[in-house]
């Protein structure tokens, strides 16, 4: 086999001396990589963190979460954004506790569950190497390793999964890379030698305005509802009816109640 390029042998090296101690990281169980994954999915690790390990704490199996109703499921995730998650976790909890985990190739037949969060579960729990590519690994990879990705070493398919992620969230940034800064990769970069870093960049997806968008009214309804326990469907008509129609809330006599 060809010995590993000093770029993955030097990231590698550089995660285990600095890669950050974050509570999914201590761990290899599948759900609860899924329940991290899906918080990752569009929440930042810093918010994710305490949550993570509240939610663990409550529900530490798929049994557990399943048992729970989906109003406390999506009362426990409130905060998080795009509750939508929260619900899909909860039925891929109930069809896991019901049927067992499908086969690993088959993984994306779960609610909620994309190519990547499938990717993440075998790589992270499983121990597989293949490489979970979300915005951050997809920009490290197109700016440090253009020609392909040289190959991971005998097991280290983990290491490598996290360290791509970690490098991508504090040096390989979209914005103002810390190529001069300490990147422990710098050596040999081709974007960072080119004096565009960003020149090959993947698209990145913009998003629209939060400020008084229905996602940010759905949530500001979702809140009121935890608190109070039924609100007028006439406070904010297409949010509230967004929420039911996403079984996220209910209609009943013209007030938005919580799912049960
Ligand atoms: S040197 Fe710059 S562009 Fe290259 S991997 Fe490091 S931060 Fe990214």
């Amino acid at each position: 086999m060809a010995a590993p390029s000093s770029g993955v042998t030097a990231l590698l090296a550089w995660f285990a001396q600095e890669g950050e101690d974050l509570p999914w990281r201590r761990t290899r169980d599948r759900y609860s990589i899924l329940v991290a994954e899906t918080m990752l999915q569009a929440t930042q690790v810093a918010r994710v963190a305490p949550r993570y390990e509240r939610w663990i704490a409550r529900w530490p199996t798929v049994e557990t979460l399943s048992g729970a109703s989906l109003g406390d499921a999506l009362a426990e995730w409130h905060g998080l954004g795009y509750p939508r998650r929260a619900r899909n976790l909860h039925t891929t909890a109930g069809v896991i506790a019901e049927s067992g985990w499908p086969p690993s190739g088959d993984l994306t037949a779960l609610p909620g569950v994309g190519p990547y969060t499938a990717a993440a579960i075998r790589c992270f729990a499983d121990g597989e190497a293949l490489l979970p590519v979300d915005t951050n690994v997809a920009r490290v990879l197109a700016r440090r390793f253009p020609a392909g990705w040289p190959g991971t070493p005998p097991g280290e398919g983990w290491a490598v999964g996290q360290a791509l992620m970690d490098l991508g969230r504090r040096y390989c940034k979209a914005r103002s890379p810390r190529c001069d800064d300490g990147c422990p990769i710098r050596q040999g970069c081709p974007a960072a030698d080119s004096g565009d870093v960003s020149a090959n960049d993947p698209p990145r997806r913009r998003q629209g305005r939060y400020e008084g968008s229905l996602r940010q009214r759905r949530g500001r309804l979702l809140g009121e509802l935890a608190a109070s326990g039924s609100i007028s469907m006439g406070q904010d008509r297409e949010a509230a009816s967004s929420l039911v129609a996403d079984g996220l809330a209910l209609e009943r006599d013209g007030a938005l109640v919580p799912v049960e």
